[in-house]
């Protein structure tokens, strides 16, 4: 049976970094959320809220680590 839960790594949100503010203060915008092709970072909340990461859904393809310039996202491996 396949197990859906077997994913190996993902993106997670560091809360303690991320700061919508301090990386866009002009207009809130994850620039993460962009770089996700998979549309599985989201700014649920709105422009100026941190995204939250759709983790079974994430393809750990890591470009939105690589558009955070506050290095607030990370891998996660379970
Ligand atoms: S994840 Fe990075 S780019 Fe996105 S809001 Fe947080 S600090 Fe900004
Ligand atoms: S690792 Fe890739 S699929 Fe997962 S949230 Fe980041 S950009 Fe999207």
């Amino acid at each position: 049976m396949v197990n859906l839960q077997s994913k190996k790594s993902f993106a997670m949100v560091d809360y303690e970094r991320c700061s919508p503010k301090r990386c866009s203060p002009e207009n809130g915008v994850c620039a993460s959320v962009s770089a996700c092709t998979h549309k599985v970072i989201k700014q649920i909340d709105g422009v100026f809220e941190s995204p939250i990461v759709f983790q079974d859904l994430c393809m750990g393809c890591w470009d939105c680590i690589e558009a955070c310039p506050l290095d607030a996202i990370q891998v996660r491996n379970v």
